[in-house]
This record gives structure tokens, sequence and C-alpha cells, in this order.
């Protein structure tokens, strides 16, 4: 028979001991998480964790050091929940009054995760036939303080799709083309032997013809890509404006919504339990 009351303290340990040891059950561990040393030894369990002490630095850690929510007082079913959120784009003020946290710790989560996403989500290679467009944004300097200009400069967004499951859109440089800077940001990443359909841009139009020489092949569209200005303003819209210091965080984010493979919170706890994706508070602009 099915218990209809679970006590929901109960349920709520259950939650968070359950994601704790699945999600870190498997991330193996190489070397001392403090000082990188290799000299470690087992240090019993916390929480059902197993914990390790390092004979360099002395230091005690676990595999969850390191990861996004160490050091967090919060417990991971509040983080969880709170990614749950983001992904539906809910304002900081709806998170916090639906978690009960402070709008400022919404605040540092969201950035923390935001960073977190950011390390690999734009592809590092981009190959076969290689959609590229690009869409300009207005500066924006919301949440800055002390600005003294009333100047906004253009923000190019160039957004590149290859054959690959990924997306690569980034800011990639103020006021005007910039030759240099899109060979260094985007060319560079393009692999031999790959062909470049451009879209909307007389300079993308132009490095397109120099790198496909003769060759013309049938044009096949990506709406991902050709509609990537609406796109860009439908997705952010929720936000009501980004700092422009913030821009390719968020365009990182907005990158894992436009995958082939559908993604969900799921998945973006357990890529954000691994790796270092730690950061401190003080590390995040304000
Ligand atoms: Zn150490």
């Amino acid at each position: 028979m099915i218990q209809k009351k679970v006590k929901s303290k109960k349920l709520k340990q259950h939650i968070n001991n359950f994601l704790k040891k699945d999600i870190y059950k498997n991330k193996k561990i190489e070397c001392c998480q403090i000082c990188g040393g290799k000299n470690y030894i087992k240090h019993g369990s916390y929480k059902g964790i197993q914990r390790y002490k390092c004979k360099d630095c002395g230091k005690t850690f676990s595999n969850m050091t390191n990861s996004l929510w160490s050091y967090s007082k919060k417990d991971l079913d509040i983080w969880v929940k709170f990614i749950e959120l983001m992904i539906k784009r809910k304002s900081l003020r709806f998170c916090a009054k639906k978690l009960k946290i402070s709008v400022t710790t919404a605040f540092y989560w969201r950035h923390k995760i935001l960073n977190g996403l950011k390390i690999d989500s734009v592809p590092k290679k981009l190959e076969g036939d290689i959609h590229i467009n690009k869409t300009i944004i207005v500066e924006n300097f919301k949440g800055c303080r002390n600005i003294m200009t009333t100047k906004r400069s253009n923000i190019w967004v160039i957004a590149a799709k290859g054959n690959e499951d990924s997306m690569l859109v980034m800011p990639a440089f103020k006021h005007c083309w910039m030759r240099g800077i899109f060979y260094e940001k985007v060319y560079s990443r393009i692999e031999k032997g790959s062909y470049i359909i451009p879209y909307n841009d007389r300079y993308i139009t132009a490095v397109a013809k120099e790198h496909n020489k003769k060759l013309i092949k049938e044009r096949k569209e990506d709406d991902r890509v050709k509609f990537i200005i609406m796109n860009i303003i439908k997705w952010f819209s929720p936000f009501k404006g980004i700092a422009t210091k913030y821009l390719e965080e968020y365009l990182s984010f907005f990158i894992l919504f436009n995958l082939d493979r559908k993604i969900d919170y799921v998945d973006i706890i357990c890529y954000l339990s691994f790796g270092n994706r730690f950061i401190r508070t003080k590390e995040i602009g304000l």
C-alpha cells in the first residue's frame, strides 16, 4: 500500500541524500581538491560521502569540494528547485519568494550557475556546413552604478552552428565589424574543409566567399541561426533586459535551449556537479 502522507521533512532529507550520493558517487578524485597534491588518504565519511585527507596541505576534502554549491549553507534540494525555476526563466524575485531565500542569494546563485555553464557550452570546433549570422544588441548598463555616459554602444553578437549538436552565440565586438577579432573568436574554430553559409551580413558573406573559394553548395538554412535576432529577443524577454557584462553568460545558457537533444534540470545539475565549477561570491561583480 502506498503511504499517502510522507512527512515532508523526511522526504526532503531523502532527496538531499539521494542527490548527493548519486551525483558524487561517480565523480573520481585524482588529486587534492585544495592544493592539487597526489598524496592523500581516505578520511572517514560524512553524510554518506567519502572524505579524504591530504598529507601535503593537511586539509580534508571530498569530491563535493569545489562543486558549484560548495560552502553553501542551503540544502541541495533548494539548489535543485532553483535550477528548475531558472530553466523556466522565472525572475529572481519569484525564485526568492518561492524558495524562501533572499533576492541577493538568488542573484548570486543565478550567476554561479551561469558561470558554471559558461565553461564549455560554446563549441571548441565547428564542422561541416557552418551557418553564421550576427545580431546587434545595444549596450545595457542595468544594475551598474556610477555610469557617467548616456552613450550606448552596439554589441555584435555572432551566432554560428555547424553539424555538431552545439552552437556558438557570443558577444564578439563593440561598435563595428572587427575582422581580426572575428577570426580569433569564431573563424579559428572552423575546421578545414567546412563550408560557410552566411546570413544577412556583408562582412560575414565576404568571409564565406573567401573561405568557400569556388565551391557552391545548395543552400539549406538553419532557423536557429537565420532567426537569431527574433530567437534572442523572445528568449530574453522574461529577464527584462540583461546587463552587457553578463551577456556572454546568458548567451551560454541560451545555447542549451537550442540543442537538438532536450535537456532538463537533472542534466544541468549533473553537469554542474562535475569539474571545478566553484566561483566565489566576490568574483561575481555587482
Ligand atoms: Zn592538499
